[in-house]
């Protein structure tokens, strides 16, 4: 039998709620992709010793944020990336609290204080609040028209703009400034110029990606974003926004200005430690958890982009899902399953645009630098060595055989053998090595 209610004490209103009997209040905190992932495994295993809560400030359930790009480049639509809607909470029993923050984490008594001002217990509590946006030193960000790139709510605003510009197309141009060459910046740059938007990309490094890419592949990847639409101005920074209400011009740090409607900021990520560092949870960039997602309390664990593992913080999902299922072996077999953080290959959605980046991309004195480049054609293929070993690869135009780089580098394979015919393609580096595989069983 389930009881609901809130039992007013000394003015402050506490949540009774639960299923009689012995079951644990398992509290999830933010209900983004971490947490929905963590639901799935949780109710993989046996999860019926937890009366499990899910509270989180977006009003939608658990959806697939990756998607987000392909929502604005209109290649797909908003309800076909809602993973968990609110039915499906309440078909297996899963509380569901939406559009509530939680402002505090109250230790001592075991509860987190909403911003309704409720409080609501836990026995063991999981923070999965991942980051916000990261913010640029510009002035004047309260005009209007100035928007982040994160929820479901800025792309439906970035819609509306594009909406609206597609009633106003052929009367007059709609200049939308994006701020951040990285994978999201790009991705947004390319939503809105699909959409017919005129389209400036500004970012402060000399190249595209410049954290997953050398110059090269940057220069090769703007070649082919160019003849999408969308104008680069590298090397430079906004020193800030003009307009009286709405966005008028942006003013550059080289003192340039730009004519612009509309503006995307994506310059990076900062993850939302705040809440258990105010809690008096141990971390720095992250809120710090050890190889079984436990924070430096062991009645609360942490996963996803709010999370510090071994001094790195995360942006991409592939770790967070191993994150998930180490904390859901913990807690519900009790198996100590310790996560680890691999390296992930970078992929940009964007249709037409092949590249694969892995590992070390930047070529030093250590690495031995195996090169295939065609300009004409526009294909750039770079292996980066070391002690034999695949450490770094970065493809473009051609990135068929990333996933088999990817895996030797992951495997720490030796490849002196097969070195020349690696950048050749799989028919090559394969036959060579069965050969070597074959030539070596005879010598044996
Ligand atoms: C446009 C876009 C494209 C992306 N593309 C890729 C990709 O191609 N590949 C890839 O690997 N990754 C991609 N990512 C990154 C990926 O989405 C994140 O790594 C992932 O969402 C992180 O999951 P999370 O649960 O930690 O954080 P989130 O998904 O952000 O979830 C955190 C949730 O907690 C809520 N919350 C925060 N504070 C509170 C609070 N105090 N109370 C209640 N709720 C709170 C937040 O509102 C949010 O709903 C992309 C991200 C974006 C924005």
């Amino acid at each position: 039998m389930v009881q609901q209610g809130w039992l007013v004490w000394c003015g402050e209103r506490y949540e009774v709620a639960g299923v009689t009997g012995k079951k644990k209040k398992l509290l999830i905190v933010g209900n983004g992709m971490a947490a929905g992932r963590l639901l799935d495994e949780l109710i993989k295993r046996d999860v019926s010793g937890f009366e499990v809560t899910v509270i989180g400030d977006e009003r939608q359930g658990s959806y697939n944020r990756i998607m987000l790009s392909p929502v604005l480049a209109g290649e797909t639509d908003v309800p076909a990336i809602i993973g968990k809607p609110s039915s499906w909470y309440r078909d297996r029993g899963i509380r569901f609290v939406s559009g509530v923050q939680v402002k505090a984490v109250e230790r001592e008594r075991k509860c987190v204080l909403t911003s309704e001002g409720n409080r609501l217990r836990y026995d063991h509590l999981i923070l999965a609040v991942g980051s916000r946006p990261a913010k640029i030193p510009a002035e004047n960000q309260q005009l209007n028209n100035i928007y982040s790139f994160r929820t479901l709510r800025d792309v439906d605003r970035l819609l509306n703009v594009a909406r609206f510009h597609d009633r106003q197309s052929r009367k007059t141009d709609t200049d939308a400034l994006v701020i951040g060459g990285g994978l999201l910046g790009l991705e947004a740059a390319y939503g809105l110029a699909l959409k017919g938007l005129r389209v400036t990309l500004v970012h402060r490094s000399g190249w595209l990606l410049n954290r997953q890419l050398d110059k090269t592949a940057g220069g090769y990847l703007q070649r082919v974003l160019e003849e999408k639409n969308i104008r680069f101005i590298l090397n430079d920074e906004v020193a800030r926004f003009s307009g009286s209400h709405e966005l008028k011009s942006a003013e550059l740090k080289s003192g340039q200005s730009l004519s612009c409607k509309l503006c995307v900021i994506a310059t990076g990520i900062t993850p939302n430690k705040e809440l258990g560092l105010a809690a008096g949870l141990k971390g720095a960039r992250g809120v710090a958890v050890n190889p079984y997602m436990a924070t430096s309390d062991e009645d609360i664990s942490a996963i996803g982009e709010c999370v510090e593992f071994k001094g790195e913080t995360f942006g991409l999902v592939e770790p967070i899902w191993q994150q998930c299922i180490t904390l859901a072996e913990r807690l519900c077999n009790n198996i100590k399953l310790p996560f680890e953080n691999t390296p992930v290959p970078t992929k940009l959605k964007v249709s037409g645009v092949n590249l694969f980046s892995a590992g070390d991309f930047i070529t030093t004195d250590e690495h031995r630098e195996l090169v295939y480049r065609d300009d004409k054609a526009g294909i750039y293929r770079k292996l980066l060595l070391r002690d034999n070993r695949i450490v770094g690869a970065v493809l473009f135009g051609d990135a068929r055989d990333g996933q088999d780089y990817f895996t030797m580098l992951s495997e720490k394979k030796d490849v002196s053998k097969i070195a020349p015919f690696l950048l050749m393609g799989r028919a090559f580096y394969q036959d060579s090595d069965q050969q070597q595989d074959s030539d070596g069983a005879v010598a044996a």
